[in-house]
Order: structure tokens, then sequence, then C-alpha cells
């Protein structure tokens, strides 16, 4: 399609667009919109949970952005956090998510369920030396405990500066918040670097899970991810499962736990509180019994 969104920064430290066609001014308005959707509040966060494959329970829930526009109606991150980045606006958009999903965890601390909140951090949070000091204040500032907040941050932004990475997460984690590695299996991570990092869970990247629906090879390419992962001393959780049958598998395997839309698309808090709601309506379902009785 359009070969546009070409940014270049002046000694200022604006941005400005560069663009061979119509794309381009859209873009640029895109821009303009963003910068108010960060302030007017436009952002709002969806939660998709996380089931415990060994107790059935819900071991915490993923924060998600999505862009509610005045004319677009609901965006997807896919469309514009590129753009977020390259404006230089992603350390805003950061601290807008964090904020909401903070406020949440609090919510849901007041009414009897301490979840845990993840939160996605992108290329630039690594480079953000302000950030550990600024979540740790913002955990205080709602009574939080740090186990109350877990950041994610994908293999591929591990790899692409290491130090850096090692340092940011070093200081996250000594004030007590998880970390977990988001779509591992796509980064090409070296296995000593991985044992040395400040890390507690890794998320085996959806492409594998979805495979595992029609190719006995990467069922057995994702059982070795996993006893990897626990030699390593690290949890596993499965992104992407969406099928009963890919949840019975991971837990035979002993995968530690799943996200899906099998189990939960990613909502509103609100109608992510029916959801929970539900859950303990019928039990924790052990999943264990539940696959060999499938
Ligand atoms: P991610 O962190 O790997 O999040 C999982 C994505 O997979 C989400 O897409 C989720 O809706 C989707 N998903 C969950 N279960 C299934 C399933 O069973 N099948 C399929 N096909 N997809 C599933 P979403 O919400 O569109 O987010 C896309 C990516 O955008 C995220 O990938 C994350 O990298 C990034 N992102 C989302 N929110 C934030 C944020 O607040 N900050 C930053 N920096 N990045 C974010
Ligand atoms: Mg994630
Ligand atoms: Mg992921
Ligand atoms: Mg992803």
């Amino acid at each position: 399609k359009a070969d546009i969104a070409m940014y270049k920064a002046k000694a200022s430290g604006e941005f400005h667009l560069y663009s061979r066609d119509d794309d381009g001014t859209s873009q640029r308005l895109l821009v303009e919109e963003l910068r108010t959707a960060l302030t007017d509040q436009q952002l709002v966060v969806h939660y998709q949970p996380k089931i415990d494959l060994g107790t059935g329970e819900v071991s915490g829930v993923e924060a998600l952005v999505r862009w509610n526009h005045p004319r677009h109606g609901l965006l997807y991150p896919d469309r514009f956090l590129d753009l977020v980045e390259e404006a230089g606006l992603m350390a805003a958009l950061t601290r807008v998510v964090l904020g909401s999903a903070l406020d949440q965890a609090a919510a849901w601390r007041d009414a009897g369920r301490p979840i845990t909140v993840a939160v996605n951090l992108s290329a630039s949070s690594l480079v953000d030396v302000e950030l550990p000091d600024e979540v740790a204040g913002m955990l205080a500032a709602r009574d939080l405990p740090p186990s109350a907040l877990q950041l994610e941050i994908t293999e591929e932004f591990l790899m692409a500066d290491r130090e850096r990475a090692r340092t940011i997460l070093t200081r996250l984690r000594t004030n007590g918040i998880e970390i977990a590695v988001d779509d591992f299996g796509t980064g090409y991570s070296s296995l000593a670097y991985l044992r040395d990092l400040p890390i507690d869970e890794l998320k085996l990247d959806r492409s594998f899970i979805l495979q595992m629906a029609d190719d006995a090879r990467a069922t057995a390419l994702v059982a070795s991810i996993i006893a990897l992962a626990h030699s390593l001393d690290l949890r596993i959780v499965a992104e992407g499962v969406e099928t009963e049958t890919v949840l019975a598998e991971l837990t035979v395997l002993g995968c530690d736990e799943a996200q899906g839309y099998h189990l939960s698309r990613p909502l509103p808090a609100a109608a992510l509180d029916d959801w929970l709601d539900g859950q303990v309506a019928c039990g924790p379902r052990p999943m264990l019994e539940r696959a060999r009785s499938a």
C-alpha cells in the first residue's frame, strides 16, 4: 500500500511527516488526534484473563489498550502503536495505561479481588530511566503492593538492546514487580542471556499455539519450550489458546497458564467482572481433570 509514514526528527525534537500521497495527510492528522486522545481520555483499557492450568483459577489479567476514536470507533493497537512510537508519545501512553490499569487493580482489590494486572511495555520503555521510580510511586499512591503489577516486554525488544533492558528490568524487579517476556519464541534469545535476565515468566507466542491444532511437530516443539522454561525456573504462559483441545493438550504438557479467546476475549473492566462472577459461580475447574475427561 502507501509508501509513506517517514518521520524526520528536527533538532528541535519536532516531528514532521513526509509523504507522497494522501494517506500521509491522514497519518499526520492521526498524530494530532493522538495527542488529543492522550489528554482527553480517549484511550481505554480492556482486560483479558490468564488462567492457572493447575487450579483453574484466574492468575491475572493483561491490560490491552484501545483507542476510542471519535470518528473511527474503537481502534486496536496494531492501528496506532507504531505511530505512537514514531511521534515520541509512547512514554505518555505507557503512563496513561499504567494509571488506568492500576486504578482498576485498586478497585478490584477494594472489591475483594486481588487481581494482578499485566501492562505491556514498548522498546522505548527500556530507555525510560524514570519509569521504575514512577511505577513505584504509582503503586504507592494507590496503596497497592508490587505484586499487583506485572510488566510484559517482548522478546524482540529485549534482544534489541540487552544491557539497557537488563538495567531497567533489574530496577523494576528490585521494586518487587514481576517481569514477563512477551511473544517468546519469535526473538531468537540466546539461552545464556535468558538465564541471566531478571525475569519471572515466558509468554509463548501464539503462532506456536495456533500450529498445535494441526501439526504434531508443533506440539513437540511446545513441549520442549515448556521444559526449557521450567529448567530455567520460569513460569510459562500459552498465548492465543482458541480451542478446548489445545487447552487440554497444554495442560497435559505441564504448561503453567493459558490465555486466549477460548477462555475469554479482552473485555472492558465491567464485562470482565461479570465473567469473573461466572467463574466463581462454576467454581474453579482444575484443568487436568477437564483435560482427562475430554
Ligand atoms: P500482546 O501483548 O502479545 O497481546 C496479545 C494480543 O493477542 C492481544 O491483541 C489480544 O487481543 C490477542 N489475543 C488474545 N487471545 C487471542 C487468541 O486466542 N487468538 C488471537 N488470534 N489473538 C488473541 P491486541 O489487544 O490487539 O494487542 C496487540 C499488541 O499490541 C499486544 O500484543 C501488545 O504487544 C501491544 N499492546 C497492547 N496494549 C498495549 C499497551 O498498553 N502498551 C504497549 N506498549 N503495547 C500494547
Ligand atoms: Mg502482552
Ligand atoms: Mg504476546
Ligand atoms: Mg504481540
